[in-house]
This record gives C-alpha cells, sequence and structure tokens, in this order.
C-alpha cells in the first residue's frame, strides 16, 4: 500500500472494499448527521480532501477544502422498500454505475420501475464533463420539481429525488442548498451506501455521502446489465484517473485511479458467456492502465513499458497484473464472445496488447485512441504527455501491427490558446489518420481544473462551434471514405436486433464496431447443420458490404456463423 494511503487508513478516512462478497460489510459505517428540514446540514462522509489533509498532501489545484462533517454515526437504516426510477446521463461507466447503484438497492428490498408516475424514489445518475451535460441534469430537475410538487398538492406519497454521480461529487453544495427539491446526493464511490441515504430521505431529510475512495470497484457487485436483446454486457474493470490533463474533470470527480481484482472480473466475465451474452466491454476511464495490485506476489513487478514516445504526468507506477494479462485471461473464457474494451489511454500500449489483439480472434480489432488535438503546442497545455508526431507514430505502429484495424478518438475544439493554425493541424491529423468513429467537442471550461486556474478561456463561442463543425465536416468525409473502402467485403456482424429505421431489417455491429443493417431473411448455416433460419439477436452473420455512409454500412447476408468459424475461415 502506498504510504499516504496507509495514512488515510490509519486515520480512519480510507474504505476499503476489497474483494469478495461480504467485503462491503467490513468498512466503518460513514460519518454521518442528521438534520431537521430547515436545518441546511446533512449526513456526509469525508471526502478527497480529508484523505489528502491527513495524508499531509496537497490538493490538486482548485479543490476547495470545506468544514468537516459533523457528529459521530447513528445505527444503519431498515431494509428498504418502494419503487425506483433510474435514469442514466453520460458516458459507459455511468450506464454500468446505474447497475451497480440498482444492484445494491435491488438487495435492500427496494423494486425498480421504468414508470416516472409511480415511482417513490427517482434517481438520477450524472455526468459532469462538459456545461451541456450538467445543464441537461439541472433542465430534468426542474421538471421533476414541478412532479414532486403536484405529488404534494395531490397528497400522494410522498416523492424523493437522488443526484448521484460526478454531479453529485462536483456540486453537491450547490444541489443540496439551492435545488432543495434534492433529497439524496450520492457520489461515484458511495453507492453502498445509498440504502441508508435513502432511509435518512425517507424520514424527510436531506441526506449526502461524496466520500471518494481509494480502492472501491465495486468488486463483489455484480451488476444486473445486458442490453436489450441480452447481446452484449459492460463490465466495469477499473476506475478513476490520475493524469490530470489540464482541462478535464473526471479526476475531481471519480477520485484516484484504482483496479478491480482480476478474479473478480473473471467471476463476472464467466457467468455473462454462462448467460449466453455474446459481447462484453470492458470499462474504464482508462481502461488500459489496468493494474491489478490486490495479489501480493505481483506488487514487485517493474513497470512495463508505455506506448513509444508517451509520458505521464505522475511517476510511472510498478507492480500488479496489467492490461495485457487481464485481456489475455478474458479473451480466453468463452471464444464465441467477443471483447472490446474502452476508454483507453493512448500512452497505454505496449506491444504485449497489440499483439494479443492481433492474435485473438474474439479480441476486437478496434481501438479507441483519444487524441484531443494534431497540435502539440495545444497538446502541451492539454498535458496529454505526447506531441503530434509521438501520436502519429503510434497510429503508424497500432496499423502495422494490427492489419485492418478500425480507429476512433475523442477531440476537443476551441482549448484555451488554441490558434486557427492549431486547429488546422487538428484537421490535418483527422485526415493523415481517417478515423472510423470520432467523438467531438467544442471545450468547456470547468472550475477546478488546471486549465480554470492557470489558462484562458480565450476562444470565443462561435469560433469553438464553427471550428467544431469543420471538424465533424472533415471526419465525415474520412470515415465515409474509410467505411467505402469495406464495400465488397465480407464482414462479420454480431446481430442486436431489428433496425430502428425498418422492421424489416436486421442491426448488428461488425468487428470494428461500426453498425451494419442488412434485410432480415432467411440465411443458411455455414456449418450446414440446420436449416436456413431467420437470424437472432446474438446470431453472428457474415455479411456482404454493399453501401457505406460515414455512420453505417448496408449489406446482403451470406450465412449464420460461429466467431471461431468465420475466424478461421480468414
Ligand atoms: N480517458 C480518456 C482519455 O483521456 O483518453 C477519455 C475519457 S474522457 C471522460 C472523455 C472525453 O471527454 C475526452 O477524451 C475529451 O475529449 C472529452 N472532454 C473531457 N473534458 C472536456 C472538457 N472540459 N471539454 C470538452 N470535452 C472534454
Ligand atoms: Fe480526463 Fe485525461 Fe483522465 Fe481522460 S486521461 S479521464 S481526459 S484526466
Amino acid at each position: 500500500m502506498l504510504p499516504w494511503a496507509r495514512a488515510l487508513r490509519a486515520a480512519g478516512l480510507l474504505r476499503s472494499a476489497g474483494a469478495g462478497a461480504g467485503a462491503g460489510a467490513q468498512r466503518r459505517a460513514p460519518r454521518r448527521e442528521r438534520c431537521g428540514p430547515g436545518q441546511r446540514r446533512w449526513a456526509a462522509g469525508p471526502d478527497l480532501r480529508h484523505f489528502l489533509r491527513a495524508a499531509g498532501g496537497e490538493p490538486p489545484p482548485g479543490l476547495e477544502l470545506e468544514p468537516e462533517p459533523g457528529p459521530e454515526p447513528e445505527p444503519g437504516p431498515a431494509p428498504g422498500s418502494g419503487r425506483v426510477y433510474m435514469e442514466t446521463y453520460g458516458c459507459q461507466m455511468n450506464v454500468n454505475d446505474t447497475e451497480i447503484a440498482w444492484a445494491i438497492l435491488q438487495k435492500s428490498g427496494y423494486t425498480r420501475t421504468k414508470r416516472l408516475d409511480e415511482a417513490d424514489v427517482i434517481l438520477l445518475v450524472t455526468c459532469s464533463i462538459r456545461e451541456k451535460a450538467e445543464q441537461t441534469i439541472w433542465n430534468r430537475l426542474r421538471h421533476l420539481g414541478a412532479l414532486k410538487a403536484r405529488r404534494q398538492q395531490q397528497a400522494g406519497p410522498p416523492l424523493r429525488i437522488g443526484i448521484l454521480g460526478c454531479m453529485a461529487e462536483r456540486l453537491k453544495e450547490k444541489i443540496l442548498h439551492r435545488e432543495k427539491l434534492v433529497d439524496i446526493v450520492a457520489g461515484p464511490d458511495a453507492y453502498r451506501d445509498l440504502p441508508r441515504l435513502l432511509a435518512v430521505a425517507e424520514s424527510g431529510q436531506q441526506a449526502a455521502n461524496v466520500l471518494l475512495s481509494l480502492d472501491e470497484t465495486y468488486a463483489d457487485i455484480l451488476p444486473v446489465q445486458t442490453s436489450a436483446g441480452g447481446t452484449t454486457a459492460f463490465v466495469s474493470i477499473m476506475r478513476g484517473c490520475d493524469n490530470m490533463c489540464s482541462y478535464c474533470i473526471v479526476p475531481f470527480t471519480r477520485g484516484r485511479e484504482r483496479s478491480r481484482p482480476i478474479a473478480s472480473i473473471l467471476q463476472e466475465v464467466r457467468m455473462l458467456s454462462d448467460q449466453g451474452v455474446k459481447e462484453v466491454t470492458l470499462l474504464g476511464q482508462n481502461v488500459n492502465s489496468f493494474r491489478d495490485m490486490s495479489e501480493m506476489q505481483f506488487q514487485s513487478v517493474a513497470a512495463p513499458g508505455l506506448s513509444r514516445g508517451f509520458n505521464t504526468v505522475y511517476r510511472a507506477k510498478p507492480g500488479g497484473l496489467r492490461f495485457a494479462h487481464l485481456l489475455d485471461q478474458v479473451s480466453r473464457i468463452d471464444p464465441e464472445m467477443r471483447i472490446r474494451f474502452t476508454s483507453p489511454h493512448p500512452k497505454d500500449f505496449p506491444d504485449e496488447v497489440l499483439q494479443l489483439i492481433q492474435e485473438r480472434h474474439n479480441i476486437c480489432k478496434q481501438l479507441h485512441l483519444p487524441a484531443q488535438s494534431g497540435s502539440t503546442r495545444v497538446l502541451e497545455a492539454m498535458r496529454r504527455g505526447y506531441t503530434r508526431e509521438a501520436y502519429l507514430e503510434l497510429v503508424h505502429h497500432v496499423r502495422d501491427s494490427i492489419p485492418g484495424v478500425s480507429l476512433s478518438s475523442d477531440f476537443i475544439a476551441g482549448f484555451c490558446g488554441e490558434t486557427e493554425e492549431d486547429h488546422q493541424q487538428t484537421v490535418s491529423l483527422l485526415q493523415e489518420v481517417r478515423y472510423n468513429v470520432g467523438f467531438l467537442f467544442a471545450y468547456s471550461m470547468r472550475e477546478k481544473t488546471r486549465a480554470f486556474h492557470r489558462l484562458q478561456d480565450d476562444v470565443p463561442a462561435e469560433v469553438k462551434q464553427r471550428r467544431l463543425q469543420e471538424l465533424i465536416t472533415v471526419f465525415r468525409e474520412e470515415a465515409a471514405r474509410a467505411n467505402e473502402a469495406m464495400v465488397g467485403q465480407c464482414q462479420l456482424v454480431l446481430v442486436e436486433g431489428p433496425s430502428k429505421r425498418s422492421a424489416l431489417e436486421l442491426c448488428g455491429r461488425n468487428d470494428g464496431n461500426i453498425k451494419v443493417v442488412f434485410p432480415d431473411a432467411e440465411v443458411e448455416d455455414a456449418a450446414g447443420n440446420q436449416a436456413p433460419a431467420r437470424a437472432q439477436p446474438g446470431d453472428y452473420v457474415l455479411v456482404k458490404v454493399t453501401s457505406a455512409s460515414s455512420q453505417t454500412l448496408r449489406g446482403v447476408p451470406l450465412h449464420r456463423t460461429a466467431l471461431s468459424r468465420a475466424a478461421a475461415c480468414h
């Protein structure tokens, strides 16, 4: 354990979730306090500030210290009851967090409803990454406030509203003080405490826990989750981020980087395979920085190499079982299960990871390489730890190592100090790499980040929007070209269900994670064992591509097959 983590644990400020069932029960009960309706106080635990103070460490720039929470614990709540309605905003991590939170509440006796009007509790799992994401949630809260007031006027059963996740972590005070309609505030590491928070709220008081943990991975919580057709699922493997890119709020809302023990990940993937799930996406804020330190014998192993030409803003961390090891183990579980992962950081693609992706037929040949900018000057200001040249070298190396790999990326338009020339460098990077999929955003200044404290948000809003539109246009042109190159080729598609546009068509994804649409007709079985039949969700179908746009491939189905069989034919 790190010295500062030892100090925190000694000070009783560090939560230890550990692995395996029942670990949560060994935790210290979080500190809490009760408050009367007019009192502006809430049940709360210590948060990152307290960790840092106890460890004698300096808070990261922009981290404001807040007063210590109030008096000592009271006994835990009785098991809950009532119907919970949940809404998810933001990234796939939040989709997974919603199911973790739900698994915890379900165990406490709550039931879930899909109908807002019959809910006793409404929980919003929130996102803080950009101003717009938060604005959406404020607007939603206004709507829910009206619903709550109507319930009160009609003397219906009381409605409790909770804010969970990143926005809860970032804006606890504002949410509780200004939005009196919010009863529960729970940060991303406080979901185990939800039954207690709900019990406090049921007694008519506000309740909050924004405690950030050093090792909470919810390893023992098996989320109740899969896609609608039961074909795909997400498995969270690590949480938090230590990178501190200058624009990003994630390290402040999701806390320090920590990985889930491999044994519990493998257990979950085996369970999903037994349920017939055909595609698992490993999730994390920096999924390929995975480092499982739970097994003693691997704690002193040397740090592996970074991608060539890449640096970290912190000292490289030695020891632990790494992403290549996890990927190897996960991909051995079920040869018919596709494995994807997101969101990786481009710095953590050593050759052993690339080789494994190339070798294993069930690891998708699809990499997300978030670039953020094509200008070395801007990348430096963003503290990304690489230059344009190093990034491009990685792209070439990836393409040499994994022929036919599909690439995606994230870009930010209009970061602090970005000039027209910098912007053109991003345009030219998009043209040079020709990504298949892109996520493009206008820069949104976030309080507490390094950019907020040290840089000027000096690109006018309309310029950001114009540059964003230019990036989108160029990205689409290039993606259309990249996808058109697949016309005439056969692509193996995992069927997800009917296409949204037509009940006569099926929709699925190819290995590169590109949407493929094709007619829902009877197709032969490649092995010749079964009569021709219409493909079902979870079937692999070989599709000949007949046309392509920047986002979708269309084609004709050739036959149903198996993932391992299709790989052997190549
Ligand atoms: N960890 C991954 C990485 O750094 O490569 C990305 C995860 S981040 C949660 C998702 C994306 O949101 C980032 O890649 C970035 O493009 C975007 N993003 C983060 N902060 C932003 C901000 N302040 N304004 C606009 N976009 C932002
Ligand atoms: Fe945010 Fe950077 Fe961490 Fe990605 S690596 S989550 S962009 S701080």
